[in-house]
């Protein structure tokens, strides 16, 4: 069983979260992007070993967003925050 703590509501179990990404970054100028640049953004995603910064939705629970710092080897959530409030490294 794989626990996430969200910051509003507790521990809860992962099966009431989805996750949402780790915030690829928008093309700079979207009217200028070519289509390249729209794939990249929409479907590419790094593959990092260990420590991952991603976004989840508590969507079974209040439904705010959360940044969870997660291990990709042992899927240990080390630290969760709200958006953009996890410490650094
Ligand atoms: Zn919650």
């Amino acid at each position: 069983m794989m626990l996430i703590h969200c910051p509003h509501c507790g521990a809860r179990d992962v099966t009431e979260f989805t996750y949402g990404g780790a915030g690829a970054a928008r093309p700079a100028d979207p009217a200028a992007a070519d289509d390249p640049q729209w794939a990249d953004y929409v479907y590419m995603r790094d593959n990092p070993r260990g420590l991952h910064d991603e976004l989840w939705q508590h969507s079974a629970g209040c439904r705010r967003w959360i940044a969870v710092r997660r291990n990709t080897l042992t899927h240990d959530v080390i630290a969760t925050a709200r958006p953009g409030e996890l410490p650094p490294r």
